[in-house]
């Protein structure tokens, strides 16, 4: 399947990343890499999404050579906020009109999003997501070219999973280290239903906010954070033994 959608990319004019869960864990990650490099000839268009655990350091070599492109995200800093994706946009907003306007504008879908899974190729990441958390129908075949479909052929797939996704709607985000999500009632009951290990251990705050006008931090609020930021990187860099802690 990773081999089939890598294949399916290759004339991707964009970035063509690794995606998890965190792919360090999985035990063929070297093999994933070396094939996407074989695949993928430019560097600028690899991508990793990864917390880089320490005690995956070893991977550093593979990752500095294979990636051009690397996100981080340990949890370990208050800067990094997240929006509460388990807070459905149909119970925070009834208005059926209003919500689809929210979402035809999703930031997610404009930025990066489409995603493919074990169940197939999806327009969004999230949705991809999702349908694999509450087993939903899976995606459309990974042939060549399925990424080139417009926004109106996502008619299924959007239908069946942005209602119930808090991405597109303004709502409080929450610094990653607090490690607790914010769940709306609805997608609770069912995360309860399918037994999530999580909501189990109590790691969740049922979201009674409503839309937050001030979901987007204002620039100056990153600029009076830039030290905390750098230490950051620096910190992640160093498991890398990466010099320059920017690039
Ligand atoms: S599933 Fe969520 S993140 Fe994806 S396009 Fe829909 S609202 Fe946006």
């Amino acid at each position: 399947m990773f081999q089939k959608a890598v294949d399916s990319l290759i004339d991707f004019p964009g970035m063509v990343g690794i995606i998890g869960g965190e792919p360090l864990l999985h035990p063929e990650f070297e093999w994933m890499a070396r094939y996407l490099e074989a695949r993928i000839p430019n560097k600028d268009r690899r991508g990793l999404w990864s917390t880089l655990p320490e005690k995956k350091t070893t991977c550093a070599g593979t990752i500095n050579r294979v990636f051009g492109n690397l996100y981080l995200n340990d949890h370990t800093v208050d800067t990094v906020l997240h929006q509460p994706i388990l807070v459905a946009s149909q119970e925070m907003v009834p208005a059926r009109e209003e919500m689809w306007k929210y979402i035809d504008k999703c930031w997610v879908q404009s930025m990066w999003s489409a995603s493919i899974t074990p169940k197939g190729a999806y327009f969004c990441e999230v949705a991809a997501a999702m349908d694999m958390l509450f087993d939903g129908p899976g995606g459309w075949p990974v042939e060549p070219g399925w990424w080139k479909r417009a926004p109106d052929e996502f008619g299924d797939q959007k239908k069946l999973w942005c209602p119930n996704c808090g991405c597109a709607i303004p709502l409080k985000r929450r610094p990653s280290v607090d490690k607790i999500d914010d769940i709306s009632p609805g997608n609770l009951e069912r995360l309860k239903g399918i037994g999530s290990p999580k909501v189990q251990r109590g790691l969740y705050s049922v979201y009674h906010k409503g839309l937050s006008q001030d979901w987007r931090p204002d620039p100056n609020w990153y600029m009076s954070h830039v030290e905390k930021e750098t230490e950051y990187r620096g910190r992640i860099a160093a498991r890398l033994h990466m010099g320059d802690a920017g690039s």
